[in-house]
Parts: C-alpha cells; sequence; structure tokens
C-alpha cells in the first residue's frame, strides 16, 4: 500500500475518537500494572477489539487482518501504552485459538475476547527461559482425557488479569499449546517485577492444573508453530505502535523546540537542532511505510511475509528509540520531568526492543534467511 484505503482511514478516526476519550484517564493508566476500568469500558464500547479476531467467532474481518491492527495500534501507541497493550493482547493472546483451537473451546471464548468480556494471555516465558524457548520446562501430561499442566511462567503481559493463558509446556511430542482457564483449580499469579515503564505484567504458577484434551490448541508437539503464525500476524503491529510513538515524541520535540528561544532564535532553527528534527521525521515516514506494507504482505500471506514482519519490527521499534531519545536531548532538561509526556514515551519506547522478539534475535534469523537465498 503507498495510500491507506477509506476503511483504514476510518479504523484511524475510531482509535483517535478513542484516545480523545480516553485522555484524561492516559497518565494514571500508563503508570499502572493492573487494568484500567475506565480505560477497558471505553476500548470495549469503541468495538475495535473486534478486529482482533475472525469474523466467525464476533470478530470484524474473516481472517484477522494485521494492517487493521498496525494502524490502530499506530494510533493508540502514540497515547497509551497501556490501552495499546489492552487491544493488542486480545489479539496475541487468543490468536493460537482461533486458527487452532477446538470449536468448543473457541466458541467458549473468542465472543467474549471480542466484546472485552474476557481478558487474553500468551505465556511463552518463564523465569529462566526468554528467547530460547526450546529450554521451556514447564510440562504438559496426559492423563486419561485430561491434560495435567504444571510450571511457572513469568513476564505475562495480562497476569492476573487474564481469563485464561495460552501455555505453551513440554510434552513427550515437543512444545504443544494448552489453554489454561485462570480459574482452573492450581493457578495461581504474583507481581514480582516491576518495569520501567509500568505494564499488566506478572508471573503465573501452574500447579498441576488439570483441563480437558479439547483446551489443547493445535496438535501434540506443534505449539512452535502456533506461535509462529501468532507472530506472523501480530509482530508488525508492533511497528505500528512503535511509529504511533516515534511520532508522539517528534510531535513534543517541535513543539517545545519552537515555543522555546535561546541564543536570539527559536530552537527549531538552533544549531543541529533542525536537523534532527528533519531526521527524525524522515525516519518515522520511512518506518510507518515499511510498517504498512510489511503489513499488507502478512495480509495476504502471513507466514511467507515473516521477514518482512520481522524487518518493520525491528526498524520502527529502533527507530522510536532513536527519536525519543534525540527528543529528549533536544528538550534539554524539559525532556526530564517525571510525569511529562516526554519522559513516559521515553521509557514505553524501551521495552519495544525486547518483547516479541528482541532486535538480536530477529537480526540473527534474518541474517539466516538473507544466507541461505544467496545459497539458493
Ligand atoms: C513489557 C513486556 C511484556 C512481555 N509480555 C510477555 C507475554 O505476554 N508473554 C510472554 O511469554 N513473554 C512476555 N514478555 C517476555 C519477552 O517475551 C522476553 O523478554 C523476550 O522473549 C526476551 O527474553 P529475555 O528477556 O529473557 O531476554 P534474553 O533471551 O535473555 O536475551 C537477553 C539479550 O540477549 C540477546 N540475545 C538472546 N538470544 C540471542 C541470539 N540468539 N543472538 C543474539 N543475541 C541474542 C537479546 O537480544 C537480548 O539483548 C514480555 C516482556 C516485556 C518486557
Amino acid at each position: 500500500v503507498l495510500e491507506l484505503d477509506g476503511k483504514y482511514q476510518e479504523l484511524q478516526s475510531r482509535a483517535r475518537a478513542l484516545c480523545a476519550e480516553a485522555a484524561e484517564f492516559v497518565g494514571e493508566a500508563d503508570e499502572s500494572d493492573t487494568i484500567h476500568p475506565h480505560m477497558r469500558r471505553l476500548l470495549a464500547a469503541s468495538g475495535l477489539v473486534r478486529l482482533t479476531v475472525p469474523g466467525a467467532y464476533g470478530g470484524v474481518s474473516e481472517r484477522v487482518d494485521p494492517l487493521a491492527i498496525c494502524v490502530v495500534r499506530e494510533v493508540l501507541g502514540g497515547v497509551s501504552a497501556h490501552l495499546d497493550s489492552l487491544f493488542a493482547m486480545q489479539g496475541i493472546g487468543s490468536f493460537a485459538l482461533s486458527t487452532a483451537g477446538t470449536e468448543t473451546v473457541r466458541n467458549r471464548w473468542l465472543p467474549a475476547v471480542a466484546a472485552l468480556d474476557a481478558i487474553a494471555a500468551l505465556a511463552l516465558t518463564e523465569p529462566q527461559v526468554g528467547s530460547d524457548l526450546a529450554g521451556i520446562t514447564t510440562v504438559i501430561e496426559t492423563r486419561g482425557d485430561q491434560l495435567r499442566v504444571s510450571g511457572r511462567k513469568s513476564f505475562i503481559t495480562n497476569a492476573g488479569e487474564a481469563d485464561f493463558y495460552c501455555v505453551l509446556g513440554r510434552e513427550p511430542d515437543g512444545l504443544s499449546l494448552v489453554l489454561v482457564p485462570a480459574a482452573a483449580h492450581g493457578v495461581s499469579w504474583s507481581r514480582p517485577h516491576q518495569i520501567i515503564a509500568p505494564h499488566v505484567l506478572g508471573d503465573v504458577e501452574i500447579d498441576g492444573v488439570e483441563v480437558p484434551q479439547e483446551n489443547r490448541i493445535g496438535r501434540a508437539g506443534k505449539g512452535m508453530s502456533q506461535v509462529l503464525s501468532t507472530l506472523a500476524t501480530f509482530r508488525v503491529s508492533v511497528a505500528g505502535a512503535a511509529v504511533g510513538l516515534a511520532q508522539a515524541a517528534l510531535d513534543e520535540a517541535v513543539r517545545h523546540c519552537d515555543a522555546r528561544e535561546s541564543f536570539g532564535v527559536r530552537m527549531s532553527r538552533l544549531g543541529s537542532i533542525p536537523h534532527e528534527l528533519a531526521r527524525a521525521w524522515i525516519d518515522i515516514e520511512m518506518a510507518r511505510t515499511f510498517a504498512y506494507r510489511a503489513a499488507a504482505a502478512a495480509g495476504s500471506d502471513p507466514l511467507a511475509s515473516l521477514s518482512l514482519s520481522s524487518m518493520a519490527k525491528v526498524g520502527a521499534t529502533e527507530t522510536a528509540g532513536r527519536v525519543v531519545d534525540r527528543a529528549v536531548q533536544v528538550m534539554g532538561r524539559f525532556g526530564l520531568i517525571r510525569g511529562s509526556t516526554i519522559e513516559r514515551l521515553y521509557r514505553e519506547a524501551r521495552p519495544m526492543r525486547i518483547y516479541e522478539g528482541s532486535t538480536e534475535v530477529i537480526l540473527d534469523s534474518l541474517s539466516k534467511v538473507l544466507v541461505k537465498q544467496a545459497r539458493t
């Protein structure tokens, strides 16, 4: 796509309208480690969450449209990381269910996810396992017609608030995904960590939890393919959120530099500052255009375009990191004030380069693809 068509522009307008209504809660919500009730209510009323599940289960389009998710996240990501995460996780936490869950389990959960009546979560990370998911220690055992799940998951978005967790665990056949309802006997959670940009985040203890076989998502030993297909649809949307955040940081910097004078000129004309601002603008436009292109490609064939989505994620999140850092720099001491918008954006940009595939892990995979292509 070179220009977004009307359908996507309409989604942007709806997301902007939501952000305008949510504006008064942003400061509070983005400092919270629990879901902000007003944010949840407003997001549910907007109907935008319906974009995160397939049409057959209360969603908008037949299949989840990565470009739709991307453009909405761009708007939300520029305003509130809390709102953005609440929106995106409904898709990330439920997508495996949409594509490979049993009919009973889909019907039970997906319409509730689409209406924001149920909160979704994806539980991969463990206290000692992050990027290297092959080292997962959570165990899934078959006990007659039941599955028994035991392990500890760490740094899980929506822990403590989620109604279900899609849990990656180990079976004799390999890694598998299983839906574990939060209300199941043996599930508990805690918040051992607070991060620099507060997030609804916690650890989940799964202590010999028994769930029916129908809670298995996809085939035994094929859990990583479900994780991969979730990434293939949603990873590019992190690029959308990062572009929105970078744009918001640049807007703050431009406003500040144009309003303040130093050495007898407006700061927007002082020394290297005009070039810093212009470079940030170029970087953001490039990241945005590429994010839309990768998201459109993911809409046609998510797995075939995973490399493009991954490039868009790295490109946009690294851009956001650079832009927000330069924005703070050109704002001088005013960029450092706790509770200011720029300070919040500065903190919120940081985790984006670590979650959903860290920059280095993605670069490593991309370089393997590159070399493989060159050899064929
Ligand atoms: C805000 C936030 C929300 C999160 N939400 C969730 C969630 O909902 N569900 C969930 O399961 N997890 C979640 N996570 C965890 C996240 O997925 C992990 O942080 C991520 O996978 C990276 O793992 P790690 O932090 O253990 O880093 P590590 O894997 O220990 O990596 C540390 C450093 O080593 C580098 N590195 C690792 N491997 C390689 C390699 N092969 N080549 C080169 N460099 C490498 C990394 O790039 C990084 O710089 C969340 C994390 C954050 C910060």
